[in-house]
Protein backbone atom coordinates (compact mmCIF):
# COMPACT_ATOMS: atom_id res chain seq x y z
CA UNK A 1 0.00 0.00 0.00
CA UNK A 2 2.13 2.75 1.37
CA UNK A 3 5.65 2.40 2.70
CA UNK A 4 7.40 -1.20 2.69
CA UNK A 5 6.94 -2.07 6.65
CA UNK A 6 8.80 -5.20 7.63
CA UNK A 7 7.67 -4.38 11.31
CA UNK A 8 9.48 -7.01 12.84
CA UNK A 9 8.23 -5.58 16.77
CA UNK A 10 4.91 -6.22 15.07
CA UNK A 11 5.60 -9.53 13.40
CA UNK A 12 7.31 -10.86 16.66
CA UNK A 13 4.02 -10.25 18.80
CA UNK A 14 1.61 -12.19 16.41
CA UNK A 15 2.25 -15.79 14.66
CA UNK A 16 3.42 -15.45 11.51
CA UNK A 17 0.85 -17.52 8.89
CA UNK A 18 2.33 -20.41 7.01
CA UNK A 19 2.99 -18.35 3.64
CA UNK A 20 5.02 -15.91 5.86
CA UNK A 21 6.92 -18.63 7.39
CA UNK A 22 7.76 -20.01 3.40
CA UNK A 23 8.93 -16.32 2.79
CA UNK A 24 10.96 -15.88 5.54
CA UNK A 25 12.77 -19.98 4.99
CA UNK A 26 13.42 -18.58 1.23
CA UNK A 27 14.39 -14.99 1.90
CA UNK A 28 16.68 -16.78 4.82
CA UNK A 29 18.09 -19.42 2.13
CA UNK A 30 19.44 -16.66 -0.27
CA UNK A 31 16.72 -17.57 -2.94
CA UNK A 32 16.11 -14.51 -5.53
CA UNK A 33 18.50 -12.22 -3.82
CA UNK A 34 15.42 -11.78 -1.03
CA UNK A 35 13.27 -9.94 -3.11
CA UNK A 36 9.32 -10.91 -2.73
CA UNK A 37 7.11 -10.23 -5.97
CA UNK A 38 3.62 -11.66 -6.08
CA UNK A 39 1.07 -11.06 -8.11
CA UNK A 40 -2.61 -11.20 -8.37
CA UNK A 41 -4.31 -12.75 -11.39
CA UNK A 42 -7.89 -12.18 -12.22
CA UNK A 43 -9.48 -13.95 -15.15
CA UNK A 44 -11.83 -10.81 -16.83
CA UNK A 45 -14.37 -12.93 -17.23
CA UNK A 46 -16.66 -11.43 -14.22
CA UNK A 47 -16.70 -8.65 -11.18
CA UNK A 48 -14.44 -9.46 -8.17
CA UNK A 49 -16.37 -10.98 -5.45
CA UNK A 50 -14.95 -10.90 -1.66
CA UNK A 51 -13.26 -14.15 -2.39
CA UNK A 52 -10.99 -12.12 -4.39
CA UNK A 53 -10.50 -9.61 -2.22
CA UNK A 54 -8.51 -12.01 0.50
CA UNK A 55 -6.12 -13.26 -2.61
CA UNK A 56 -6.06 -9.43 -3.57
CA UNK A 57 -5.34 -8.51 0.35
CA UNK A 58 -2.95 -11.72 0.66
CA UNK A 59 -0.84 -10.73 -2.49
CA UNK A 60 -0.57 -6.50 -1.80
CA UNK A 61 0.04 -7.03 1.87
CA UNK A 62 2.77 -9.61 2.02
CA UNK A 63 4.69 -7.71 -1.05
CA UNK A 64 4.12 -4.79 1.27
CA UNK A 65 5.50 -6.27 4.53
CA UNK A 66 8.14 -7.89 2.61
CA UNK A 67 9.05 -4.49 0.86
CA UNK A 68 8.52 -6.06 -2.66
CA UNK A 69 6.08 -5.48 -5.49
CA UNK A 70 2.70 -6.85 -6.84
CA UNK A 71 1.57 -6.91 -10.86
CA UNK A 72 -1.44 -6.72 -11.10
CA UNK A 73 -2.15 -9.35 -14.39
CA UNK A 74 -5.00 -10.20 -16.75
CA UNK A 75 -5.32 -14.05 -16.99
CA UNK A 76 -6.95 -13.40 -20.35
CA UNK A 77 -6.34 -16.55 -21.97
CA UNK A 78 -9.96 -17.54 -22.65
CA UNK A 79 -11.18 -15.08 -25.24
CA UNK A 80 -14.71 -16.06 -25.16
CA UNK A 81 -15.66 -15.28 -21.53
CA UNK A 82 -13.60 -11.70 -21.06
CA UNK A 83 -14.55 -8.20 -21.66
CA UNK A 84 -12.91 -5.15 -21.20
CA UNK A 85 -15.80 -3.91 -19.26
CA UNK A 86 -14.57 -6.96 -16.69
CA UNK A 87 -10.96 -5.63 -16.56
CA UNK A 88 -12.17 -1.58 -15.89
CA UNK A 89 -14.10 -2.71 -13.07
CA UNK A 90 -11.28 -4.90 -11.34
CA UNK A 91 -8.61 -2.15 -11.51
CA UNK A 92 -11.31 0.02 -10.22
CA UNK A 93 -12.33 -2.26 -7.61
CA UNK A 94 -8.33 -3.42 -6.44
CA UNK A 95 -7.94 0.29 -6.20
CA UNK A 96 -10.66 0.71 -4.07
CA UNK A 97 -9.85 -1.88 -1.87
CA UNK A 98 -6.73 0.43 -1.03
CA UNK A 99 -3.78 -1.45 -3.62
CA UNK A 100 -1.78 0.17 -6.25
CA UNK A 101 0.06 -2.41 -8.41
CA UNK A 102 3.16 -2.30 -9.80
CA UNK A 103 2.50 -3.38 -13.16
CA UNK A 104 -0.34 -3.64 -15.05
CA UNK A 105 -0.12 -6.98 -17.21
CA UNK A 106 -2.12 -9.09 -19.22
CA UNK A 107 -1.36 -13.15 -20.06
CA UNK A 108 -2.39 -11.76 -23.72
CA UNK A 109 0.66 -10.40 -24.29
CA UNK A 110 2.77 -12.82 -23.82
CA UNK A 111 1.01 -15.15 -26.40
CA UNK A 112 3.82 -15.14 -28.54
CA UNK A 113 6.32 -16.23 -26.37
CA UNK A 114 4.34 -18.57 -24.84
CA UNK A 115 4.18 -20.03 -28.22
CA UNK A 116 7.76 -20.26 -28.50
CA UNK A 117 7.48 -22.13 -25.19
CA UNK A 118 5.50 -24.62 -26.54
CA UNK A 119 7.52 -24.84 -29.99
CA UNK A 120 10.33 -25.39 -27.74
CA UNK A 121 8.27 -28.39 -26.07
CA UNK A 122 7.81 -29.97 -29.33
CA UNK A 123 11.37 -29.37 -30.35
CA UNK A 124 12.69 -31.54 -27.03
CA UNK A 125 9.91 -34.11 -28.14
CA UNK A 126 8.12 -32.99 -25.11
CA UNK A 127 4.54 -32.17 -26.70
CA UNK A 128 2.99 -33.83 -29.64
CA UNK A 129 -0.23 -32.52 -31.71
CA UNK A 130 -3.31 -34.57 -31.17
CA UNK A 131 -6.20 -35.43 -33.83
CA UNK A 132 -8.30 -37.04 -31.16
CA UNK A 133 -11.58 -35.87 -30.22
CA UNK A 134 -12.71 -34.70 -26.90
CA UNK A 135 -14.44 -37.31 -26.18
CA UNK A 136 -11.26 -39.82 -26.84
CA UNK A 137 -8.80 -37.75 -24.95
CA UNK A 138 -11.11 -37.99 -22.27
CA UNK A 139 -11.68 -42.35 -22.47
CA UNK A 140 -8.01 -42.61 -22.76
CA UNK A 141 -7.27 -40.20 -19.56
CA UNK A 142 -7.71 -43.30 -17.13
CA UNK A 143 -8.87 -42.80 -13.59
CA UNK A 144 -6.76 -42.18 -10.54
CA UNK A 145 -6.26 -46.20 -9.38
CA UNK A 146 -5.88 -47.26 -13.42
CA UNK A 147 -3.47 -45.79 -15.89
CA UNK A 148 -4.57 -44.01 -18.74
CA UNK A 149 -3.54 -44.90 -22.33
CA UNK A 150 -1.35 -43.76 -24.75
CA UNK A 151 -2.93 -41.45 -27.79
CA UNK A 152 -2.07 -43.06 -31.16
CA UNK A 153 -0.53 -39.94 -31.80
CA UNK A 154 1.61 -39.49 -29.16
CA UNK A 155 4.68 -40.87 -31.14
CA UNK A 156 4.35 -38.43 -34.16
CA UNK A 157 7.92 -36.94 -35.15
CA UNK A 158 8.88 -33.54 -34.04
CA UNK A 159 9.23 -31.90 -37.15
CA UNK A 160 5.79 -33.82 -37.93
CA UNK A 161 3.93 -32.04 -34.65
CA UNK A 162 5.75 -28.89 -35.61
CA UNK A 163 4.77 -28.33 -39.12
CA UNK A 164 0.92 -29.40 -37.60
CA UNK A 165 1.34 -26.48 -34.97
CA UNK A 166 2.44 -24.12 -37.35
CA UNK A 167 -0.49 -24.93 -39.48
CA UNK A 168 -2.88 -25.14 -35.89
CA UNK A 169 -1.77 -21.18 -35.25
CA UNK A 170 -2.13 -20.52 -39.25
CA UNK A 171 -6.14 -21.44 -38.91
CA UNK A 172 -5.79 -24.38 -41.33
CA UNK A 173 -8.01 -26.30 -38.99
CA UNK A 174 -11.40 -25.60 -37.25
CA UNK A 175 -11.93 -25.67 -33.64
CA UNK A 176 -11.61 -29.10 -31.64
CA UNK A 177 -9.86 -30.52 -34.63
CA UNK A 178 -6.92 -30.79 -33.00
CA UNK A 179 -4.92 -29.93 -29.95
CA UNK A 180 -1.13 -29.46 -29.02
CA UNK A 181 -0.46 -32.14 -25.90
CA UNK A 182 2.46 -32.00 -23.28
CA UNK A 183 4.16 -35.87 -23.13
CA UNK A 184 4.52 -36.45 -19.49
CA UNK A 185 3.34 -39.49 -17.90
CA UNK A 186 -0.13 -41.32 -18.66
CA UNK A 187 0.47 -43.54 -15.67
CA UNK A 188 1.23 -40.78 -13.67
CA UNK A 189 -0.66 -41.18 -10.43
CA UNK A 190 -1.53 -37.23 -10.74
CA UNK A 191 -4.50 -37.28 -13.14
CA UNK A 192 -2.72 -33.54 -14.55
CA UNK A 193 0.57 -35.04 -15.69
CA UNK A 194 -1.20 -37.22 -17.99
CA UNK A 195 -0.53 -35.31 -21.02
CA UNK A 196 -2.49 -32.84 -20.03
CA UNK A 197 -3.71 -30.07 -23.02
CA UNK A 198 -1.89 -27.27 -23.43
CA UNK A 199 -2.97 -25.47 -26.58
CA UNK A 200 -6.44 -25.54 -28.40
CA UNK A 201 -8.26 -24.18 -31.97
CA UNK A 202 -10.44 -21.67 -30.62
CA UNK A 203 -11.24 -19.35 -34.06
CA UNK A 204 -12.59 -16.36 -31.72
CA UNK A 205 -12.12 -12.66 -31.26
CA UNK A 206 -10.22 -11.84 -28.40
CA UNK A 207 -11.03 -8.61 -26.44
CA UNK A 208 -6.94 -7.50 -26.57
CA UNK A 209 -6.01 -8.90 -29.42
CA UNK A 210 -8.41 -9.43 -31.81
CA UNK A 211 -8.11 -12.40 -34.59
CA UNK A 212 -4.39 -12.58 -34.15
CA UNK A 213 -4.84 -15.99 -32.32
CA UNK A 214 -6.85 -18.82 -33.79
CA UNK A 215 -5.20 -21.10 -30.95
CA UNK A 216 -4.69 -20.05 -27.30
CA UNK A 217 -2.66 -21.94 -24.13
CA UNK A 218 -4.74 -23.36 -21.56
CA UNK A 219 -4.12 -21.87 -18.38
CA UNK A 220 -1.36 -24.69 -17.10
CA UNK A 221 0.31 -23.06 -19.91
CA UNK A 222 -0.15 -19.84 -19.26
CA UNK A 223 -0.33 -19.08 -15.67
CA UNK A 224 3.10 -20.50 -14.79
CA UNK A 225 4.67 -19.17 -17.89
CA UNK A 226 3.19 -15.51 -17.10
CA UNK A 227 4.60 -15.94 -13.65
CA UNK A 228 8.05 -16.88 -14.40
CA UNK A 229 7.98 -14.10 -17.46
CA UNK A 230 7.13 -11.47 -14.72
CA UNK A 231 10.48 -12.87 -12.37
CA UNK A 232 6.99 -13.53 -9.73
CA UNK A 233 8.97 -15.07 -6.71
CA UNK A 234 5.69 -16.62 -4.80
CA UNK A 235 3.01 -17.33 -6.71
CA UNK A 236 -0.24 -17.62 -4.47
CA UNK A 237 -3.08 -19.38 -5.14
CA UNK A 238 -6.35 -21.55 -4.04
CA UNK A 239 -6.30 -25.18 -2.65
CA UNK A 240 -7.88 -26.50 -6.07
CA UNK A 241 -4.47 -25.71 -7.54
CA UNK A 242 -2.38 -27.84 -5.40
CA UNK A 243 -2.71 -31.28 -7.74
CA UNK A 244 -1.35 -28.70 -10.72
CA UNK A 245 1.53 -28.08 -8.77
CA UNK A 246 4.06 -30.74 -9.93
CA UNK A 247 2.80 -29.82 -13.88
CA UNK A 248 3.71 -26.38 -12.89
CA UNK A 249 7.04 -27.41 -11.68
CA UNK A 250 7.66 -29.47 -14.90
CA UNK A 251 7.27 -26.76 -16.86
CA UNK A 252 9.47 -24.84 -15.56
CA UNK A 253 12.66 -27.63 -15.33
CA UNK A 254 11.80 -28.57 -18.85
CA UNK A 255 11.47 -25.09 -20.03
CA UNK A 256 14.80 -23.99 -18.09
CA UNK A 257 12.58 -20.79 -16.93
CA UNK A 258 12.25 -18.64 -13.82
CA UNK A 259 11.52 -20.70 -10.71
CA UNK A 260 8.61 -18.92 -9.30
CA UNK A 261 7.36 -21.24 -6.38
CA UNK A 262 4.10 -21.69 -6.08
CA UNK A 263 2.42 -21.78 -2.82
CA UNK A 264 -1.57 -22.99 -2.37
CA UNK A 265 -3.96 -21.55 0.40
CA UNK A 266 -7.80 -21.58 0.82
CA UNK A 267 -10.15 -20.12 -0.74
CA UNK A 268 -12.76 -17.80 1.36
CA UNK A 269 -16.44 -19.03 1.47
CA UNK A 270 -19.17 -17.23 3.03
CA UNK A 271 -22.12 -18.48 4.57
CA UNK A 272 -25.49 -17.14 2.78
CA UNK A 273 -23.81 -16.96 -0.84
CA UNK A 274 -22.11 -18.27 -3.43
CA UNK A 275 -18.55 -17.31 -4.48
CA UNK A 276 -18.06 -18.05 -7.69
CA UNK A 277 -17.90 -15.99 -10.95
CA UNK A 278 -20.16 -18.59 -13.11
CA UNK A 279 -22.87 -18.74 -10.58
CA UNK A 280 -22.72 -14.80 -9.75
CA UNK A 281 -23.02 -14.27 -13.46
CA UNK A 282 -26.13 -16.42 -13.73
CA UNK A 283 -27.65 -14.84 -10.92
CA UNK A 284 -26.81 -11.44 -13.11
CA UNK A 285 -28.20 -12.42 -16.26
CA UNK A 286 -31.81 -14.46 -15.29
CA UNK A 287 -31.97 -11.34 -13.62
CA UNK A 288 -32.41 -12.35 -9.76
CA UNK A 289 -30.51 -9.55 -8.96
CA UNK A 290 -30.05 -5.71 -10.62
CA UNK A 291 -26.42 -6.42 -11.58
CA UNK A 292 -23.58 -7.14 -10.51
CA UNK A 293 -23.11 -3.89 -8.06
CA UNK A 294 -26.90 -5.30 -6.53
CA UNK A 295 -26.19 -4.37 -2.47
CA UNK A 296 -26.93 -8.29 -2.02
CA UNK A 297 -24.30 -9.57 -4.21
CA UNK A 298 -21.12 -10.60 -2.86
CA UNK A 299 -19.11 -8.98 -5.56
CA UNK A 300 -16.78 -6.05 -4.46
CA UNK A 301 -18.90 -3.15 -5.87
CA UNK A 302 -21.97 -4.93 -4.42
CA UNK A 303 -20.43 -4.47 -1.02
CA UNK A 304 -19.17 -1.09 -1.72
CA UNK A 305 -22.79 -0.08 -3.02
CA UNK A 306 -24.33 -1.65 0.13
CA UNK A 307 -21.76 0.72 2.28
CA UNK A 308 -19.52 -1.35 3.32
CA UNK A 309 -15.92 0.37 3.36
CA UNK A 310 -12.68 -1.09 1.85
CA UNK A 311 -11.01 -0.98 5.36
CA UNK A 312 -13.90 -3.29 7.05
CA UNK A 313 -13.27 -5.58 4.38
CA UNK A 314 -9.49 -5.03 4.77
CA UNK A 315 -10.41 -5.82 8.71
CA UNK A 316 -12.26 -8.52 7.30
CA UNK A 317 -9.53 -10.53 5.31
CA UNK A 318 -7.47 -9.89 8.31
CA UNK A 319 -9.19 -11.45 10.92
CA UNK A 320 -9.87 -14.43 8.78
CA UNK A 321 -6.36 -15.15 7.90
CA UNK A 322 -4.41 -17.65 5.79
CA UNK A 323 -5.66 -20.89 6.26
CA UNK A 324 -4.32 -24.45 4.27
CA UNK A 325 -7.27 -25.85 4.81
CA UNK A 326 -10.97 -24.91 3.29
CA UNK A 327 -13.57 -23.45 5.32
CA UNK A 328 -16.69 -21.66 5.51
CA UNK A 329 -17.07 -18.38 7.32
CA UNK A 330 -19.91 -16.94 8.87
CA UNK A 331 -21.10 -13.48 7.52
CA UNK A 332 -21.44 -12.53 10.76
CA UNK A 333 -17.79 -11.91 11.34
CA UNK A 334 -17.88 -9.63 7.77
CA UNK A 335 -20.82 -7.93 9.36
CA UNK A 336 -18.93 -7.54 12.66
CA UNK A 337 -16.31 -5.44 10.98
CA UNK A 338 -18.64 -2.72 9.22
CA UNK A 339 -20.81 -2.25 12.41
CA UNK A 340 -17.75 -1.62 14.74
CA UNK A 341 -16.09 0.91 11.95
CA UNK A 342 -19.19 2.31 11.79
CA UNK A 343 -20.44 2.88 15.14
CA UNK A 344 -17.69 4.82 15.61
CA UNK A 345 -18.07 7.07 12.62
CA UNK A 346 -21.31 7.09 11.54
CA UNK A 347 -23.17 10.12 12.41
CA UNK A 348 -26.72 9.16 14.22
CA UNK A 349 -29.49 10.78 12.56
CA UNK A 350 -33.19 9.83 12.71
CA UNK A 351 -35.79 8.41 10.12
CA UNK A 352 -38.97 6.82 10.55
CA UNK A 353 -38.72 3.79 8.36
CA UNK A 354 -43.07 3.18 7.51
CA UNK A 355 -44.90 3.93 4.93
CA UNK A 356 -47.92 4.88 7.23
CA UNK A 357 -45.86 6.31 9.93
CA UNK A 358 -48.12 7.15 13.04
CA UNK A 359 -48.31 10.84 13.36
CA UNK A 360 -48.04 12.56 17.09
CA UNK A 361 -50.01 15.77 17.06
CA UNK A 362 -49.10 17.80 20.39
CA UNK A 363 -52.12 19.77 21.34
CA UNK A 364 -50.37 22.00 23.82
CA UNK A 365 -47.45 22.93 21.62
CA UNK A 366 -48.88 26.13 19.74
CA UNK A 367 -49.63 26.19 16.31
CA UNK A 368 -46.70 26.79 13.88
CA UNK A 369 -44.20 27.41 16.37
CA UNK A 370 -40.67 25.83 15.64
CA UNK A 371 -37.49 24.81 17.83
CA UNK A 372 -34.40 24.13 16.19
CA UNK A 373 -32.70 21.07 18.61
CA UNK A 374 -29.23 20.39 18.66
CA UNK A 375 -28.79 17.01 18.71
CA UNK A 376 -25.04 15.34 19.05
CA UNK A 377 -24.32 13.76 16.13
CA UNK A 378 -22.32 10.48 17.03
CA UNK A 379 -22.38 9.82 21.34
CA UNK A 380 -19.03 7.73 20.10
CA UNK A 381 -17.50 10.96 19.25
CA UNK A 382 -17.97 14.00 20.59
CA UNK A 383 -15.84 15.72 18.19
CA UNK A 384 -18.48 14.33 15.62
CA UNK A 385 -20.31 17.46 16.91
CA UNK A 386 -24.39 18.17 17.03
CA UNK A 387 -26.24 19.19 13.82
CA UNK A 388 -29.99 20.93 13.82
CA UNK A 389 -32.95 19.65 13.94
CA UNK A 390 -35.76 20.69 13.53
CA UNK A 391 -39.58 20.24 15.62
CA UNK A 392 -42.86 21.41 15.90
CA UNK A 393 -46.37 20.47 16.69
CA UNK A 394 -46.63 17.37 14.21
CA UNK A 395 -43.76 14.56 14.63
CA UNK A 396 -43.68 11.08 12.72
CA UNK A 397 -43.02 8.21 14.71
CA UNK A 398 -42.36 4.30 13.70
CA UNK A 399 -45.73 2.61 14.23
CA UNK A 400 -44.35 -0.18 16.20
CA UNK A 401 -43.12 2.45 18.87
CA UNK A 402 -46.75 2.49 19.63
CA UNK A 403 -48.87 0.00 21.38
CA UNK A 404 -52.89 0.26 22.27
CA UNK A 405 -52.35 -2.48 24.56
CA UNK A 406 -48.85 -2.82 25.57
CA UNK A 407 -47.55 -5.89 27.45
CA UNK A 408 -45.31 -5.86 30.64
CA UNK A 409 -41.83 -3.67 30.17
CA UNK A 410 -43.27 -1.92 27.12
CA UNK A 411 -41.61 1.02 27.58
CA UNK A 412 -42.50 3.01 24.53
CA UNK A 413 -45.99 4.57 23.89
CA UNK A 414 -48.80 3.81 24.94
CA UNK A 415 -52.34 5.80 25.98
CA UNK A 416 -51.46 7.45 29.47
CA UNK A 417 -48.03 6.38 29.07
CA UNK A 418 -45.08 8.53 28.15
CA UNK A 419 -41.67 8.87 26.38
CA UNK A 420 -38.85 11.41 25.55
CA UNK A 421 -39.04 12.18 22.21
CA UNK A 422 -34.75 12.20 21.26
CA UNK A 423 -32.94 15.11 21.89
CA UNK A 424 -36.79 16.98 22.23
CA UNK A 425 -39.45 16.86 24.92
CA UNK A 426 -41.05 14.52 27.16
CA UNK A 427 -44.53 13.71 26.04
CA UNK A 428 -47.82 11.94 27.02
CA UNK A 429 -49.98 10.21 25.10
CA UNK A 430 -53.36 11.29 25.80
CA UNK A 431 -55.71 10.13 22.96
CA UNK A 432 -56.05 7.55 20.20
CA UNK A 433 -57.73 8.87 17.02
CA UNK A 434 -59.20 5.83 14.83
CA UNK A 435 -60.87 5.99 11.65
CA UNK A 436 -63.98 4.60 10.91
CA UNK A 437 -62.29 1.03 10.12
CA UNK A 438 -60.60 1.11 13.60
CA UNK A 439 -57.42 2.08 12.12
CA UNK A 440 -55.32 4.58 14.47
CA UNK A 441 -54.66 7.86 12.11
CA UNK A 442 -53.09 9.80 14.81
CA UNK A 443 -52.30 10.15 18.72
CA UNK A 444 -52.99 13.41 19.96
CA UNK A 445 -50.44 14.12 22.68
CA UNK A 446 -49.33 16.88 25.48
CA UNK A 447 -45.52 17.44 25.82
CA UNK A 448 -43.60 18.24 29.18
CA UNK A 449 -42.45 22.27 28.69
CA UNK A 450 -39.98 21.56 31.08
CA UNK A 451 -38.31 18.67 29.87
CA UNK A 452 -36.76 19.94 26.82
CA UNK A 453 -33.41 17.65 26.24
CA UNK A 454 -29.99 19.31 28.18
CA UNK A 455 -32.46 21.59 30.35
CA UNK A 456 -34.76 19.13 31.85
CA UNK A 457 -36.35 20.56 35.20
CA UNK A 458 -39.23 18.39 35.14
CA UNK A 459 -38.03 15.55 37.25
CA UNK A 460 -39.97 13.46 35.47
CA UNK A 461 -38.14 10.21 34.50
CA UNK A 462 -39.42 7.83 31.55
CA UNK A 463 -38.14 4.68 30.49
CA UNK A 464 -38.61 5.01 26.20
CA UNK A 465 -37.30 7.22 23.89
CA UNK A 466 -38.02 7.21 20.30
CA UNK A 467 -36.63 8.93 17.13
CA UNK A 468 -39.22 10.96 15.42
CA UNK A 469 -39.31 13.66 12.13
CA UNK A 470 -41.03 16.53 12.24
CA UNK A 471 -44.08 16.71 9.73
CA UNK A 472 -43.33 19.82 8.03
CA UNK A 473 -39.84 19.51 7.44
CA UNK A 474 -39.79 15.55 6.91
CA UNK A 475 -38.53 14.42 3.62
CA UNK A 476 -39.83 11.58 1.94
CA UNK A 477 -37.25 8.87 0.76
CA UNK A 478 -37.27 5.15 -0.31
CA UNK A 479 -35.26 2.51 1.92
CA UNK A 480 -33.88 -0.30 0.90
CA UNK A 481 -33.56 -3.27 3.39
CA UNK A 482 -31.65 -6.07 2.30
CA UNK A 483 -31.35 -9.39 3.79
CA UNK A 484 -29.30 -12.43 2.74
CA UNK A 485 -29.44 -13.56 -0.85
CA UNK A 486 -29.78 -17.06 0.16
CA UNK A 487 -31.59 -18.50 2.46
CA UNK A 488 -29.48 -21.90 3.43
CA UNK A 489 -25.87 -21.72 4.80
CA UNK A 490 -24.10 -22.82 1.97
CA UNK A 491 -26.20 -22.92 -1.04
CA UNK A 492 -23.66 -24.09 -2.98
CA UNK A 493 -23.87 -27.10 -1.49
CA UNK A 494 -25.31 -30.67 -1.90
CA UNK A 495 -28.23 -30.86 0.10
CA UNK A 496 -28.45 -32.72 3.56
CA UNK A 497 -29.05 -35.75 1.52
CA UNK A 498 -25.74 -35.72 -0.77
CA UNK A 499 -28.24 -34.70 -3.57
CA UNK A 500 -26.74 -31.64 -6.11
CA UNK A 501 -29.60 -28.77 -6.15
CA UNK A 502 -30.19 -25.95 -8.28
CA UNK A 503 -28.50 -22.68 -5.95
CA UNK A 504 -30.75 -20.22 -7.01
CA UNK A 505 -34.01 -22.24 -5.98
CA UNK A 506 -32.36 -21.45 -2.71
CA UNK A 507 -32.82 -17.62 -2.55
CA UNK A 508 -34.24 -15.79 -0.41
CA UNK A 509 -37.78 -14.37 -1.84
CA UNK A 510 -37.29 -11.52 1.32
CA UNK A 511 -33.70 -10.63 0.39
CA UNK A 512 -35.05 -7.21 -0.74
CA UNK A 513 -37.81 -4.70 1.22
CA UNK A 514 -38.16 -1.53 -0.43
CA UNK A 515 -39.81 1.08 2.01
CA UNK A 516 -41.16 4.84 2.15
CA UNK A 517 -38.92 6.31 5.17
CA UNK A 518 -39.91 10.17 6.54
CA UNK A 519 -36.25 11.35 7.19
CA UNK A 520 -34.34 14.20 8.83
CA UNK A 521 -33.80 17.21 6.39
CA UNK A 522 -30.42 17.31 7.29
CA UNK A 523 -29.93 13.92 6.23
CA UNK A 524 -30.70 14.66 3.03
CA UNK A 525 -29.05 17.86 2.25
CA UNK A 526 -26.03 15.98 3.95
CA UNK A 527 -25.47 13.02 2.19
CA UNK A 528 -26.17 14.67 -1.73
CA UNK A 529 -23.29 17.15 -0.93
CA UNK A 530 -21.38 14.04 -0.30
CA UNK A 531 -20.15 15.50 2.92
CA UNK A 532 -22.03 12.70 4.60
CA UNK A 533 -21.56 8.83 2.92
CA UNK A 534 -22.31 6.21 5.74
CA UNK A 535 -24.81 6.99 8.35
CA UNK A 536 -26.70 5.40 11.15
CA UNK A 537 -30.43 5.81 11.12
CA UNK A 538 -31.14 5.58 15.13
CA UNK A 539 -32.53 2.05 16.20
CA UNK A 540 -32.72 1.32 12.88
CA UNK A 541 -29.32 0.11 11.59
CA UNK A 542 -26.63 1.41 9.21
CA UNK A 543 -27.36 3.32 5.85
CA UNK A 544 -25.57 4.83 2.78
CA UNK A 545 -26.71 6.95 -0.43
CA UNK A 546 -27.80 5.20 -3.25
CA UNK A 547 -26.97 5.96 -6.76
CA UNK A 548 -30.56 5.49 -7.75
CA UNK A 549 -31.05 8.29 -5.54
CA UNK A 550 -33.20 11.34 -7.62
CA UNK A 551 -33.76 15.05 -6.94
CA UNK A 552 -37.25 14.03 -5.75
CA UNK A 553 -36.69 10.72 -4.27
CA UNK A 554 -33.41 9.80 -1.83
CA UNK A 555 -32.57 6.27 -1.76
CA UNK A 556 -31.12 4.81 1.15
CA UNK A 557 -29.41 1.16 1.16
CA UNK A 558 -29.44 -0.63 4.36
CA UNK A 559 -25.90 -1.59 4.77
CA UNK A 560 -26.09 -3.86 8.19
CA UNK A 561 -28.16 -3.70 11.22
CA UNK A 562 -27.68 -2.74 14.35
CA UNK A 563 -27.32 -5.90 16.22
CA UNK A 564 -26.90 -9.79 14.42
CA UNK A 565 -31.02 -9.93 13.93
CA UNK A 566 -30.15 -12.81 11.98
CA UNK A 567 -29.50 -15.68 14.38
CA UNK A 568 -32.49 -15.01 16.27
CA UNK A 569 -34.76 -14.85 13.44
CA UNK A 570 -33.51 -18.26 13.04
CA UNK A 571 -34.65 -19.52 16.19
CA UNK A 572 -38.10 -17.90 16.22
CA UNK A 573 -38.71 -19.61 12.78
P1 LIG B 1 -14.23 -17.97 -9.64
O1 LIG B 1 -14.32 -19.44 -9.39
O2 LIG B 1 -15.07 -17.15 -8.73
O3 LIG B 1 -14.40 -17.59 -11.07
P2 LIG B 1 -11.51 -17.88 -10.05
O4 LIG B 1 -10.52 -18.55 -9.20
O5 LIG B 1 -11.80 -18.51 -11.35
O6 LIG B 1 -12.78 -17.60 -9.22
P3 LIG B 1 -9.83 -15.81 -10.94
O7 LIG B 1 -10.18 -14.54 -11.60
O8 LIG B 1 -9.13 -16.83 -11.73
O9 LIG B 1 -11.15 -16.38 -10.34
O10 LIG B 1 -9.06 -15.54 -9.59
C1 LIG B 1 -8.04 -14.58 -9.40
C2 LIG B 1 -7.33 -14.91 -8.13
O11 LIG B 1 -8.20 -14.85 -7.02
C3 LIG B 1 -6.78 -16.32 -8.17
O12 LIG B 1 -5.48 -16.33 -7.64
C4 LIG B 1 -7.73 -17.10 -7.31
O13 LIG B 1 -7.11 -18.20 -6.74
C5 LIG B 1 -8.16 -16.05 -6.29
N1 LIG B 1 -9.48 -16.37 -5.75
C6 LIG B 1 -10.60 -16.61 -6.45
N2 LIG B 1 -11.62 -16.92 -5.63
C7 LIG B 1 -11.13 -16.88 -4.37
C8 LIG B 1 -11.69 -17.10 -3.08
N3 LIG B 1 -12.96 -17.44 -2.92
N4 LIG B 1 -10.88 -16.96 -2.01
C9 LIG B 1 -9.59 -16.60 -2.17
N5 LIG B 1 -9.01 -16.37 -3.34
C10 LIG B 1 -9.76 -16.51 -4.45
MG1 LIG C 1 -10.14 -18.87 -12.73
Amino acid sequence: MTDAHYDSDERAERSLNFIEQIVDEDIAAGKNGGRVHTRFPPEPNGYLHIGHAKSICLNFGLADEYGGQTNLRFDDTNPVTEDTEYVDSIKNDVRWLGFEWENEFYASNYFEQIYQFAESLIQKGLAYVDDSTAEEIAAQKGTPTEPGRPSQYRDRSVDENLDLFRRMRAGDYPDGAKVLRAKVDMASPNMQLRDPIIYRIKHAHHHRTGDAWCIYPMYDFAHGQSDAIEHITHSLCTLEFEVHRPLYEWFIQKLDLFPSRQIEFARLNLTYTVMSKRKLKQLVEEKHVSGWDDPRMPTIAGIRRRGYTSASIREFCDRIGIAKRDNLIDVGLLEFCIREELNRTAPRLMAVLDEKPLKLVITNYELGREEIMQIENNPEDPSAGARDVPFSREVYIERDDFMENPPKKFFRLFPGGMVRLKGAYIIKCDEVVKDNAGEIIELRCSYIPESRSGSDTSGINVKGTIHWVSVPHAVEAEVRLYDRLFSVENPAADDPEGRPRDFKELINPNSLETVRAFVEPALVKATRSGSLTNVQFMRKGYFILDQDSTDALPVFNRTVTLKDGWAKEQKKG
